[in-house]
């Protein structure tokens, strides 16, 4: 119905945005506007190691240069500790929740660490801590912690989870896809899933349009949502812009950056009409959806 989609550009300010990120950032802005519906922006800077100001500040001029807008405040993770903290306890006391004090190394060590979708899946090696042993380190120890697939799914109930994907069609979610993911970090206070789940809900989004490459990650999304009693989201994951050679874009492999285009001359929104007809850039590739 018109005026009722609300989507969103969810970026981490962890560097500078390039072309896969206009690309998206579009899609998911033209999707509400063709509607007359809301298109919010979110800054993901949870992660306080890698998060960069000038960064957030580059989202805003690469807006403005693109000749995109957004609606209303802009909701940053960094200030929304508590609701993450709230959502955590919830599913704690649910007894879904184990606290892991591996580290990188010692899941890469591990001989048995299965392989999923997602790269390794967690072992499970601190699922089977016993109740004193998890005590004394928990005491002691850093620690993560990690949601228990098996009573997880349980907990949310018979019968599979969907997601209706415009693009992929009606989707069973596979919650053990990616196993025993991390909901928060020794390093920060929530993990990219719990906060991107409990945002997408607070900012009442009913249209995810993102890409393709966070497609596996709505697995776990889906049945957070489930056990948090969160609405369920309409999701789009758009096919990837690449180099000329088909290789997804990234700053580590010399992906222009906005900043540098616009530095360089180029018209914001011309360029942006280009990306919204389908057109790549020359030098770069957009597959079909
Ligand atoms: N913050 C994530 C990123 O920059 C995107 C989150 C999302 O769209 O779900 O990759």
């Amino acid at each position: 119905m018109r005026g009722t989609i609300i989507t969103r550009f969810a970026p981490s300010p962890t560097g500078p945005l390039h072309l896969g990120h206009a690309f998206s950032a579009i899609q998911a802005h033209d999707c509400a506007r063709q509607e007359g519906g809301t298109f919010v922006l979110r800054i993901e800077d949870i992660d306080g190691g890698r998060s960069r100001p000038e960064h957030v500040q580059g989202i805003f001029d690469d807006f403005g240069w693109l000749g995109l807008s957004w609606d209303g405040p802009v909701m940053r993770q960094s200030e929304r500790l508590d609701a993450y903290a709230a959502a955590l306890d919830r599913l704690r006391e649910a007894g879904l929740l184990y606290p892991c004090f591996c580290t990188r190394a010692d899941i890469a060590a591990s001989l048995s660490a299965p392989h999923g979708i997602g790269g390794t899946v967690y072992p499970g090696t601190c699922r089977a801590l016993d109740a004193t042993v998890r005590s004394s380190r928990m005491a002691n120890e850093p620690h993560a912690w990690r949601i228990d697939i098996a009573r997880a799914v349980a907990a949310a109930g018979q019968g599979d989870l969907f997601w209706q994907d415009e693009l992929a069609g009606a989707v069973v979610a596979d919650p053990w896809a990616l196993g025993d993911v991390v909901l928060a970090r020794k390093d920060a206070p929530a993990s990219y899933h719990l906060a991107v789940t409990v945002d997408d809900a607070a900012q009442g989004v009913t249209h995810i349009v993102r890409g393709r490459d966070l497609f596996e990650a709505t697995h776990v999304h889906r049945l957070l949502q489930e056990l948090l009693g969160l609405p369920v989201p309409v999701y789009r994951h758009h096919a990837l812009l690449t180099d000329a050679a088909g290789n997804r874009l990234a700053k580590r492999n010399g992906a222009p950056t906005l900043a540098s285009l616009h530095a360089a001359g180029q018209d914001g929104p011309a360029l942006a009409d280009m990306l919204r007809r389908g057109q790549a850039p020359p030098g770069f590739a957009l597959p079909p959806p």
